[in-house]
């Protein structure tokens, strides 16, 4: 069986091939699918954009099995937010550096006690006649006070992760990408389909 992820981001993609790439005849994206479709994630929980996204994909593609996954950051003291908003959090399209600075904002004044977070990751696998494999993963941290570290994207440079006593911007993509929020819901992926004895 093809798998087929709801994404054209290629470190995604990257990742998944080589976590499930043994249990599917090929790993491909969207794009590689000849799908041109832009899902509103109009949800108010990861999992509810999760499965939508696989979902409208799979619609298309009843014969593949569709992986899709939504993330993204949860802050305590702002009641959960950004949340399902996390990519358009600044309201001004995507811009990962104006979204960390309306975080800023938003968090000034709040004690690091008082400043967890979580980062969150639904995954979803749709197949044919099956029931759907849902997964969270979720990696615990804290909001830092101004940025620190050049790596990753999004939120990575105010998320500090205490067990490595950096932030997730100053780890290697090797060691964040091995305790993600991402991994985790990726590995439950993978037990759940071991569990089965493989997919293709
Ligand atoms: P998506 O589910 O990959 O589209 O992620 C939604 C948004 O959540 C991203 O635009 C980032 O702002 C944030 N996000 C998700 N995962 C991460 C991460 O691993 N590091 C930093 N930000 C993240």
């Amino acid at each position: 069986m093809r798998l087929v992820i709801a994404s054209n981001n290629a470190h995604k993609i990257r990742e998944i091939r080589e976590m499930l790439g043994g249990m599917f005849d090929e790993v491909i994206s969207m794009a590689e699918a000849g799908i041109d479709l832009d899902v509103v994630e109009d949800g108010t929980t990861f999992m509810e954009n999760a499965l939508k996204k696989a979902h409208e994909v799979h619609a298309l593609l009843p014969d593949d099995a569709v992986l899709s996954d939504d993330s993204g950051l949860s802050v305590d003291a702002l009641g959960g937010a950004p949340g399902v908003y996390s990519a358009r959090f600044a309201l001004d399209g995507h811009d990962d550096s104006a979204n960390r600075q309306k975080l800023l904002r938003e968090l000034r004044g709040v004690p690091d006690n008082e400043r967890s977070a979580r980062f969150e990751c639904a995954m979803v696998l749709c197949r044919k006649g099956v029931k759907d494999i849902v997964c969270l993963g979720k990696v615990e941290g804290r909001i830092l006070f101004e940025e620190r570290g050049e790596n990753g994207f999004g939120y990575d440079s105010l998320f500090y992760y205490e067990p490595a006593k950096l932030s997730f911007a100053e780890m290697t993509a090797e060691a964040k990408n091995h305790i993600s929020h991402r991994h985790m819901a990726l590995q439950g992926v993978l037990d759940e389909l071991a569990k089965e004895g493989g997919a293709s």
